[in-house]
């Protein structure tokens, strides 16, 4: 009853694990040849931490991690719009983490093979297609090479093979003008650790917070993403996690962005590679399964990096198809009924993240209500809507307080699969 994964990235290792621990055989297939630390940080939300301590991944997660203590708002002049605590701070009976993507990666990776062996990953090995066959799914290799076995799930990220052969016509990923520079500099940290900040509007925002704690020194690895919105028609490369780019092309817009707290054009000169990537996603899918076949992580649902939700739900999608194996045995059932759970609140979130509903939306708001420039920001916004604006997003990608908190285990402790 073998479970392919065709892709070791979030997704892929998370399902790994998740099967081992409950007793499912499975073979993940990465294109790459070697893993490698790739990419800066991301945010591991307290619904996606919970899932890594029930994997019993805590005290290593603690290692790579540090535990985000609170989100801020702030104007491109630097003053504060809304701060709210995270994590334990917030009252989540589990951290949220900032952590750098590879060293995330390559924990699960380590923790996989030392658990079910080397032989669970197969490196270089490009996911070229599906089949249906005899048992169930049949995952074809570039080389014509077949592998079969109960069920499949595409883990290949926002470039999903797999994807495209279920939808051929959907075409590259949808741009929406703005440009990613992300990179990790060592700075002095602020606000006492702990701290994301988004600074500015749509047109040109800086995004940052540490990935490691404070020396005695006070500096700290801060990962940093500036965007700046082009016109629709400008010519843009395709996106690629690791295309090295020019700090020319966007430190002048940032020269003013110096509040105190945080020197942003330190901070750009600072790092010692900059990666540039066009913001997309893609069109919400009316169906992600076929038969023994299904989609997870960014294969499934790409959206807008702005609600710090990406990986995490990548760990969900992982531990909702485990609880559901469980249910229905390693079965197509178990995959529509994934689907039927995971799917509507994936297409929530994607939409609210294209329509100002994610978390940074009232950034723009502030901007076009008063440039950024206010002494109480009661004035410009009642500080119960801005409330009111975080509470909502948090309740529609799955992660408000009380809810996650009294949710019982999505994979009840000790279960294994029959037989
Ligand atoms: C190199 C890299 C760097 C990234 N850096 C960042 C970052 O800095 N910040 C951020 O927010 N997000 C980053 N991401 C995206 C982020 O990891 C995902 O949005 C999220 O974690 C969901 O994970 P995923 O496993 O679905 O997709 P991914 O993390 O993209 O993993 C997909 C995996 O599938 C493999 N793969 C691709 N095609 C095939 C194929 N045909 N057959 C088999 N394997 C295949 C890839 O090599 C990769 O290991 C990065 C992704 C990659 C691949």
């Amino acid at each position: 009853m073998t479970v392919l994964i065709a892709g070791a990235g979030i997704a892929g290792l998370s399902l790994g694990l998740t099967l081992h621990q409950i007793g499912v055989p499975f073979r993940i297939y990465e294109a790459t040849s070697e893993l490698r630390p790739m990419g800066v940080g991301i945010n591991l939300q307290p619904n996606a931490v919970r899932e890594l301590l029930d994997l019993g991944l805590g005290e290593e997660l603690d290692r790579i991690g540090v535990r985000t203590r609170q989100l801020g708002f702030y104007s491109k002049l630097g003053k504060t719009i809304w701060e709210e605590p995270r994590g334990t701070w917030a009252g989540y009976a589990w951290p949220q983490y900032s952590v750098h993507r590879g060293h995330l990666q390559m924990m699960l990776y380590r923790a996989l093979i030392d658990r079910a062996g080397r032989d669970c990953v197969v490196t270089g090995a490009r996911a070229a297609g599906f089949e249906s066959g005899p048992d169930g799914a049949v995952l074809v290799l570039p080389d014509g090479k077949k592998v079969e076995g109960r069920l499949l799930v595409a883990a290949d990220g926002i470039h999903s093979a797999l994807r495209a052969q279920m939808y051929p016509d959907e075409g590259e990923p949808i741009w929406n003008g703005r440009v990613l520079w992300r990179a990790t500099t060592r700075a002095p940290d602020y606000f006492g650790g702990g701290a994301m900040v988004m600074i500015g509007h749509d047109d040109l925002r800086l995004v940052s917070y540490p990935i490691s704690n404070p020396d005695s020194d006070g500096m700290a690895v801060i990962n940093w993403i500036a965007e700046k919105r082009f016109p629709l028609d400008a010519a843009w490369k395709k996106e690629d996690w690791n295309r090295a780019a020019n700090i020319a092309d966007f430190l002048p817009d940032f020269a003013d962005w110096s509040f105190g707290w945080i020197d942003v054009p330190g901070l750009i000169r600072g790092a010692e590679v900059v990666y540039e990537y066009p913001m997309v996603d893609r069109d919400p899918l009316p169906v992600w399964t076929d038969g023994s076949v299904t989609l997870m992580g960014d294969a499934a649902h790409p959206t807008y990096p702005v609600g710090s939700n990406g990986a995490s739900q990548a760990i969900l999608d992982a531990r909702i198809i485990g609880a559901m194996i469980l249910a229905h045995g390693p079965t197509p059932a178990a995959l529509a009924a994934y689907e039927a759970g995971v799917r509507p609140v994936t297409t929530a979130v994607g939409r609210a993240n294209r329509a100002g509903g994610g978390p940074d939306g009232i950034l723009q708001r502030v901007e076009d209500l008063c440039g950024g420039a206010f002494d109480d920001i009661e004035t410009v916004i009642p500080r119960s809507e801005l409330a009111a604006h975080a509470a909502k997003y948090k309740s529609i990608a799955g992660f408000s307080i009380e809810e996650l908190n009294a949710r019982p285990r999505t994979i009840a402790e000790g279960a294994r699969i029959a037989g």
